[in-house]
């Protein structure tokens, strides 16, 4: 049987990964659908990290958040992260899998602090770690978070799930002459605005060296793929 080519790694999910079709909010068949795939890299002996954001709840720069202050908005924003880490938890308790969210804010009602030490030892013990409220700080992103996080946890890389399968040329959806890129160096996604993840998260993961796996979560198998390390969607690394 082919063998992963990582044993922990770091997943950023996209709150708008969880709303499937829906125009708002959590699906809960696209999440069952999103976990199942989580559930095969777990079983291969992987340790997965995931860092949830947001959007399909609140995001602080959204029209919802005119008017508001920053911070609050974005705090806002954070709290969002939580209810989607809480989300994706009670769906991988259904699917056997055992998870336990960290919140990089205070509430501990609902789930532990954000512990490093801890976090790392509940992955050497094969439980997913779901990391809610992003970094804990207003004015980042949770691809910040996933890059922090990962470099953390010591993930030997940082797999950002996106729609697309991989980064193009240009929109394949607008232009049929677009091709996926392979691989790309860090500074040829600065270069040429391939807009991976936002700067503050990009340059963190290019400093660390770090590298990026961009590929579709909605793609059958996709994630597996990755793992196996398969060509498939965009490798970002030196
Ligand atoms: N956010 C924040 N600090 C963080 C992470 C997130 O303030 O470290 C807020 C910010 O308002 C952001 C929202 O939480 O817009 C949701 O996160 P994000 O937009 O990254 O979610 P995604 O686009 O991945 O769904």
């Amino acid at each position: 049987m082919a063998q992963p080519v990582f044993k922990r790694i770091l997943l950023k999910l996209s709150g708008e990964a969880l709303m499937g079709d829906d125009a708002y909010g959590i699906n809960r068949e696209t999440v069952t659908a999103i976990v199942a795939q989580v559930k095969e890299i777990v079983n291969m002996g992987v340790q997965v990290g995931i860092v949830i954001g947001g959007g399909n709840i609140f995001r602080g720069v959204a029209p919802a958040a005119e008017g508001m202050d920053r911070a609050t908005a974005d705090y806002m924003g954070m709290l969002a992260t939580v209810m989607n880490a809480m989300a994706l938890q009670d769906a991988m308790k259904h699917a056997g899998v055992a998870a336990r969210v960290q919140s990089a804010l205070n509430i501990e009602a609902v789930a532990e602090p954000y512990i490093r030490g801890k976090a790392i030892r509940y992955l050497e013990e094969g439980k997913v770690v779901i990391f809610g409220a992003g970094t804990g700080n207003p004015f980042f992103t949770t691809d910040t978070a996933a890059a922090l996080r990962g470099v953390e946890i010591d993930a030997e890389i940082v797999l950002k799930a996106t729609k697309v399968d991989g980064i193009y040329t240009a929109d394949p959806k607008k232009d049929p002459t677009a091709t996926r890129y392979d691989m790309v160096s860090y500074d040829e996604a600065i270069n040429k605005n391939l807009k991976v993840m936002d700067a503050t998260a990009f340059t963190l993961c290019r400093d660390q060296k770090m590298p990026i796996a961009v590929f579709s979560i909605f793609k059958e198998g996709a994630l597996k793929r990755v793992i196996l390390g398969e060509n498939e969607g965009t490798r970002v690394m030196a």
